[in-house]
C-alpha cells in the first residue's frame, strides 16, 4: 500500500552540510541507560530505528573525556581509540539501512559528579554537582580550556573513524557549554562576562570540530532556543542573540527549550508539538536546517510544522522508541499500525535509574539484542495449540495480540463490556487520557487477526475455563487496589480501615467522589495518589495527601513528573503531608504518625482514600494450577506498572513453545562480539 501523498514532504531528502539525510525523520540523541557498558545492546536497538525508516539515528550523550562521567547514569564514551570499535558497530548497523548516524559529543562540566572516574569535574567556576552529591567542580584555567578543546577534537576524529556522519557540539541542558553561555558566567578572562565572551568556547568548539571532521561529517549544535517558562510561554532572553552570532557556523541546529520539564514533558503536563512556540523563530535567523522535537506521532502536525517553516527535520526520541517503524508505516499507508507513544516517560526513567531503556508501548525496546526481539517481526507458531486468555487489560491484550500474530488460535474473554482493563479505568482520571493508546493500538491490531476471537461481558470461573478446554490458559485478570491500607508502611490493615467512609483508588476509578475533608494516603509513591487527589479536588473535596516519603509522588522524579505534580497539587490547594503515615482512622478524624519519631497527631477527616498497594486477582490460578496448563501474567501475577504488564503478556507470547532458560537473555559486554 502506498502512503498518502500529503505526507510526501516528510520523505524528501535534506542536505546537512556534506551529508544528505534520506528523509526528514530524525531520531535525536536520546539516553538508553545502556551506554558504553552495553554496546551490542545499543547497536541492535539503533539499527531497528534505521530499519524502520528513520533517516538519521543518533547516539545518546557521548562523553569526550573521563572527567565527564555521569555514573551511575550510563553514557556512551569516546575517551580513547578503544571506544571506536563499539561505535563502528552501531554506525554500520545504521548505514546498512541507508540512514545517517550522528554522535552527540558531550562534556558535562560542573553537573557531573565523576563517581566512576574519580576525576575532578570542571566548569567556568566552581559549583556543586547535580543530584546533591557532595562534590564541586574546579574552575577551569586556560590550560583546562585548551585541554577541553583538544578532547572535543580528538573525540570528533574518533567519531569520524567510527563512520559517523553527524558530529555534535552540545551546548544546552545545563552542561558545560551551557554553563559558559549562561549570564552567571562572569569570569574575568575572555571566556566570561559579555555575551561574546561567554559564547567564545562554543564558537571555538564548532570551528575546531568542523576543521577536524567537517570535510565528511556535518557539525550539529544542540541548543536551547528558549528558557521555556512553563506557565508563561516563551522567554527568549539572550538565546536569540546566540543563534544570530553563531547562525551559519554549524551545519544543523538541533533546538529545544532549556526547561527539561517541557522538552520531555509527560503527556500529563505537555501536549504534542509543545516546543513550537519556543523554537519557531530559529529558522528565520539561520539558513542552516533545523531539527526540533515535540513527541510527534500525528503526521499532520509534522507536515504542518515543516510547511510552516518551524523545522526542516522532524526530531523524535520517544515516538521512535514507542515505534521504531513509524516512518515506514507512514510511507506504506499503514497509519493505524503506528504504535503511538503515550508520553509516560518510563523510557527515560530507565536512564535515571541506571538500567537499560524500556517502553510501555514497545516491549521489544532494549530487548533487540539480548532476547533477539524485533519490534515488528515475531517467530511463527510452533504448534496449533489453542490458547484461552482470561482478562483484556494490557497484559491480556498484548498476549492475545502477539500470540495471534504468531498464528496461534486465541480466545480472549473479558469480564466487563470493554477492553483495556486498568488503562481504560485510569485514563478516565484527570491527565491520563493518552494512556488509552495502550489498549487502542492493541485492539486495532487484534481486530485484524482472524485467529483471535474476543468475548466481552464474559466473567469466567474455574469450571467454565475447564469446560472451554483450551490447550493453554493465560490468566491476565489484574489486581485491585486495597482498601485496608496494607502496603510499604503497613503489613496489616490500618485500624478503622473497615469503616464505610474508607475508599480505595478503585472506588474513585468507579466514579465515587467522597466529599468534605478527604485524606488520601499515598503509600504507592508514583502517579495515582496525586491523580486521585486532583480528581477529588476537582469534585469539590478539601484534600490532604499523606505520604511517608520526602516529596509527593516521589518515584515520578524518574519520569520527570515530580516537580510538576507537586506544583499542580499546591496550585489546586491540596495540603501535602510528607514523612508521615496514616496510622489509624476514626469517625471524623484520622491519626497521622511521623516516620522518624513515631509522634502522632490527629487531623479532621470525613473520608479516607487508600492508594497503598494492590491485591492480585489470582484466585483462579490457585484453583487450577495443578489441574491444567495455566500461567499468570501481568498484575494478577506481580502488580506493577503498565509497561511490566505489557512486557509480561508479550513475553508469554514470544516464549510459547520455546524452552525457558534460567537466564532468558544474553548479557552484554563492553567488548563487542
Ligand atoms: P493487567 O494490567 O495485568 O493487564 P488489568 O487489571 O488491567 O491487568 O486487567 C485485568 C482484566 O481482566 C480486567 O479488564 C478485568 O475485567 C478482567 N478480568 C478479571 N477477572 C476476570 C475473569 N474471571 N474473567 C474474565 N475477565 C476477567
Ligand atoms: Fe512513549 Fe512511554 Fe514508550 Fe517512552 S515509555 S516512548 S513515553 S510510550
Amino acid at each position: 500500500m502506498a502512503g498518502d501523498p500529503r505526507y510526501d514532504i516528510l520523505f524528501e531528502p535534506v542536505q546537512i552540510g556534506p551529508v544528505t539525510a534520506p528523509n526528514r525523520f530524525y531520531q535525536v540523541p536520546h539516553c538508553t541507560g545502556m551506554g558504553f557498558h552495553r554496546p551490542n545492546t545499543v547497536a541492535a536497538m539503533r539499527e531497528t530505528k534505521a530499519e524502520g525508516g528513520w533517516g538519521v539515528v543518533c547516539t545518546e550523550y557521548c562523553s569526550i573525556h573521563a572527567s565527564s562521567d555521569d555514573s551511575p547514569l550510563p553514557t556512551a564514551s569516546l575517551w580513547d581509540d578503544k571506544d571506536i570499535r563499539s561505535h563502528a558497530k552501531m554506525v554500520d548497523n545504521v548505514h546498512k539501512h541507508g540512514a545517517l548516524a550522528g554522535v552527540e559529543l558531550w562534556y558535562g562540566g560542573s553537573s557531573t559528579p565523576n563517581l566512576y572516574s574519580r576525576e575532578e569535574s570542571m566548569g567556568p567556576r566552581s559549583t556543586p554537582s547535580w543530584m546533591s552529591h557532595p562534590v564541586q567542580s574546579r574552575t577551569m584555567d586556560k590550560q583546562d580550556i585548551r585541554n577541553l578543546r583538544r578532547w572535543q577534537v580528538n573525540a570528533a576524529k574518533r567519531a569520524k573513524t567510527a563512520g559517523f556522519d553527524i558530529v555534535y557540539v552540545y551546548a544546552t541542558h545545563g552542561y558545560l557549554l551551557a554553563d559558559f553561555l549562561h549570564p552567571s558566567n562572569q569570569r574575568s578572562d575572555e571566556y566570561g562576562g559579555s555575551l561574546e565572551n561567554r559564547a567564545r568556547l562554543t564558537r571555538e568548539m564548532l570551528e575546531e570540530t568542523r576543521e577536524a571532521v567537517g570535510d565528511t561529517c556535518a557539525v550539529a549544535i544542540r541548543f536551547s532556543a528558549d528558557d521555556g517558562e512553563f506557565d508563561e510561554g516563551p522567554r527568549n532572553e539572550e538565546n536569540r542573540a546566540v543563534v544570530e552570532m553563531l547562525a551559519e557556523l554549524p551545519d544543523l541546529w538541533d533546538v529545544n527549550a532549556r526547561n527539561y520539564d517541557i522538552e520531555i514533558g509527560s503527556s500529563r503536563f505537555v501536549k504534542e508539538g509543545a516546543l513550537e512556540q519556543y523554537v519557531r523563530w530559529v529558522k528565520q535567523v539561520t539558513t542552516r536546517p533545523v531539527v526540533s522535537t515535540g513527541r510527534f506521532t500525528a503526521p499532520d502536525t509534522m507536515v504542518r510544522q515543516v510547511r510552516e517553516g518551524v523545522m526542516d527535520l522532524v526530531g523524535a526520541a520517544r515516538p521512535s522508541i514507542a515505534d521504531p517503524f513509524l516512518p515506514r508505516k507512514l510511507r506504506e499507508g499503514r497509519i493505524d499500525d503506528i504504535r503511538e507513544c503515550i508520553g509516560c516517560n518510563i523510557c527515560s526513567a530507565g536512564d535515571r535509574i541506571g538500567v537499560p531503556i524500556r517502553c510501555t508501548q514497545n516491549p521489544a525496546m532494549g530487548e533487540e539484542w539480548r532476547r533477539g526481539w524485533h519490534p515488528e517481526w515475531i517467530e511463527p507458531n510452533a504448534s496449533e495449540r489453542s490458547v484461552l486468555v482470561v482478562g483484556g487489560g494490557p497484559a491480556g491484550l498484548e498476549a492475545a495480540r502477539a500470540l495471534g500474530q504468531r498464528g496461534y488460535p486465541v480466545t480472549l474473554a473479558e469480564a466487563t463490556t470493554s477492553l483495556g482493563g486498568r488503562v481504560s479505568r485510569e485514563c478516565a482520571l484527570p491527565t491520563l487520557a493518552e494512556w488509552g493508546r495502550v489498549s487502542e493500538w492493541r485492539v486495532t491490531q487484534i481486530n485484524k487477526l482472524p485467529n483471535v476471537e474476543i468475548f466481552l461481558d464474559s466473567q469466567l470461573d474455574a469450571e467454565q475455563i475447564l469446560e472451554f478446554g483450551a490447550d493453554r490458559v493465560v490468566l491476565a485478570t489484574g489486581a485491585k487496589w486495597r482498601r485496608t491500607g496494607i502496603g510499604r508502611s503497613h503489613d496489616s490493615p490500618i485500624p478503622g480501615s473497615e469503616a464505610k467512609h474508607v475508599f480505595s483508588a478503585e472506588d474513585v476509578m468507579d466514579g465515587m467522589r467522597p466529599t468534605g475533608r478527604v485524606v488520601v494516603f499515598d503509600d504507592d509513591n508514583y502517579y495515582l495518589g496525586a491523580v486521585v487527589a486532583s480528581a477529588l479536588t476537582a469534585a469539590g473535596a478539601k484534600v490532604t495527601i499523606v505520604t511517608p516519603v520526602a516529596a509527593v509522588a516521589g518515584w515520578s522524579y524518574n519520569t520527570d513528573e515530580q516537580i510538576l505534580t507537586q506544583k499542580r497539587l499546591m496550585r489546586e490547594g491540596v495540603k501535602i503531608e510528607t514523612h508521615t503515615i496514616l496510622s489509624a482512622i476514626g469517625e471524623k478524624s484520622v491519626e497521622l504518625s511521623c516516620v522518624y519519631t513515631g509522634d502522632t497527631r490527629e487531623i479532621p477527616a470525613d473520608h479516607v482514600v487508600m492508594v497503598t498497594s494492590r491485591e492480585p486477582n489470582d484466585a483462579l490460578h490457585h484453583e487450577l494450577a495443578e489441574r491444567i496448563d495455566i500461567t499468570r501474567v501481568g498484575d494478577c501475577s506481580a502488580p506493577g506498572i503498565i509497561a511490566a504488564a505489557v512486557m509480561a503478556g508479550h513475553r508469554y507470547a514470544r516464549t510459547m513453545d520455546v524452552p525457558e532458560k534460567d537466564v532468558p537473555f544474553l548479557r552484554d559486554d563492553p567488548e563487542v562480539d
